[in-house]
């Protein structure tokens, strides 16, 4: 079944309810948003995007940007959303790779554009194997992956995650993530469409507006980042959480003091979950039941879950089940390589490869520990080392470099550079920003002589990790 038919058919009955409750205190209706995505079906239709076809988005959140989404689900065409903050440069790998057949940088210009078009009302028909959509992902090689979703895998995880939540019609979602990202564009928009719940609605995450919005919220999705600006918050308090019914939290680690010292001040604990472009939401802690700080909860039905562990107790988790993407896109050898040779046909049969590294108990809880590669999350974003190293050794007095992620108070991790060479830091941070968006950019640059490096002659990242690691949190 195409994702479009599944989603609407649960909107609600009476289409006047709200979809979108905008801080101007404005809503667009649930009636409006079908419309729209109806209007945006044709003016795509029309523009020649065919079945199949890639549309890549590089827009600011808006209603229209989901209409959009909606618009390209509707027509059979692969949704490609990108990061807002990618540079010129970092965005032309993105259209040789994906050849999209429409680039759209402004979606409220395109929603305006299809105003007075008839709308589309077919919906093309498509399977469960059939692409939805392709996520990019960060690569270690410094090249990103367009993981290729499913119609069926989208749809298995949005069940999934909208009965294992308790999403009802009387729900209101506050949303401040962004919508380029599996959380904000998935897992909040499905479970709200599953429920045809309204959502708050807000471009990102401040303090003011998500304050306000939680009074008339009862479900907050968010990353690590937006707990901890909560907490910072003296505004923040019980009363603030009072009709709360769950805070979700995922994307990154959430640290067991921020899991604590929110339970202390809004008396709910919240209720983490652990998920990934490649496979959307794998465990969850349970919405009834203990929520264990520091856990990433259970798998989720239909998730089989298991861990290479060699005889020890942790190891790198692998996972199959019907949310688990279909492969890279136009990289079969690197697909080949993160599914295991289970059975006859990789994505059959194989478990994917996470790369994540963890354990779990005997109670089936899953605990993650770090990461197998040195991916750096910072506010929730990943950034892969190598590639901000290759730009960094391309900059004139930089002779290596190498990157690594700090403790950060705000952004969970934040990106250092460690670097042999001649120059200012200021200088360095500066160059890197006009060629980077600015969550891979350095924050941070020390110089040094020497690099440590093992006996195989790769740099230890971890010797480095230990030696700067209060350069963003004073003792
Ligand atoms: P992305 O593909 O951008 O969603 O990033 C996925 C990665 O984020 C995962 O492979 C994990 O390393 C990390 N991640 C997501 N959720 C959690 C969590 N709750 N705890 C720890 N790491 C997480």
């Amino acid at each position: 079944m195409n994702l479009y038919d599944l989603l609407a058919s649960r909107f609600p009955t009476d289409r006047t309810a709200p979809c979108f409750l905008l801080p101007d205190g404005g809503a667009i209706s649930y009636g409006t948003l079908e419309l729209c995505a109806g209007r945006l079906a044709r003016l795509l239709a029309r523009r020649g995007v065919g079945v199949g076809d890639r549309v890549v988005v590089q827009t600011a959140k808006s209603p229209e940007a989901v209409m959009l989404y909606l618009a390209t689900l509707k027509i059979g065409a692969v949704f490609t959303p990108l990061n807002t903050a990618y540079t010129e440069a970092e965005v032309a790998y993105f259209l040789e790779d994906a050849e999209p057949a429409l680039v759209v940088r402004d979606a409220v210009a395109l929603a305006a554009e299809a105003a007075g078009l008839e709308p589309l009302t077919e919906v093309t028909p498509r399977d469960d194997g059939d692409l939805a959509s392709l996520i990019y992902t960060s690569g270690t090689t410094g090249r990103s992956k367009g993981a290729m979703l499913t119609h069926g895998a989208l749809a298995a995880n949005a069940q999934a995650l909208h009965q294992a939540w308790g999403f009802t019609p009387d729900d209101v979602l506050l949303h401040a993530l962004p919508i380029f990202h599996v959380h904000g564009l998935f897992v909040a928009l499905h479970c709200a469409f599953l429920s045809g719940a309204p959502m708050v609605w807000l471009d990102k995450y401040e303090d003011g507006p998500v304050l306000a919005g939680l009074a008339r919220s009862t479900v907050m999705m968010g990353v690590p980042t937006f707990y901890t600006r909560l907490l910072a918050n003296p505004g923040f308090t019980r009363q603030s959480a009072a009709h709360m019914r769950v805070f979700i939290c995922g994307s990154a680690p959430l640290l067991e003091s921020t899991f604590r010292e929110f339970e202390a001040r809004a008396g709910q604990r919240i209720l983490e979950r652990y998920g990934m472009s490649e496979a959307v939401i794998i465990t969850s802690n349970p919405l009834d039941g203990e929520r264990v700080a520091g856990s990433v909860g259970f798998p989720l039905p239909g998730v089989e879950l298991r861990i290479d562990t060699g005889g020890g107790e942790t190891g790198v988790l692998q996972i199959r089940g019907p949310s688990v993407f279909q492969g890279y896109w136009r990289m079969p050898e690197k697909t080949a390589e993160e599914f295991t040779a289970d059975g006859f046909f990789i994505t059959a049969d194989g478990f994917f490869i996470t790369g994540d590294v963890g354990r779990q108990d005997t109670d089936g809880r899953v605990w993650i520990s770090g990461r197998a590669k040195d991916l750096i999350i910072c506010g929730g974003y990943n950034v892969y080392p190598k590639e901000i190293e290759l730009v960094l050794d391309e900059l004139a007095g930089v002779t290596e470099s190498a990157v690594i992620g700090l403790p950060h108070p705000d952004f969970g991790e934040a990106v250092a550079a460690v670097i042999i060479g001649t120059g200012s830091e200021a200088a360095i941070v500066a160059a890197a920003r006009e060629r980077l968006a600015a969550f891979k950019a350095p924050k941070r640059v020390f110089f040094v002589d020497e690099l440590p490096r093992n006996a195989m002659g790769k740099v230890q990242k971890n010797l480095l990790r230990e030696t700067y690691a209060g350069a963003f949190t004073p003792p």
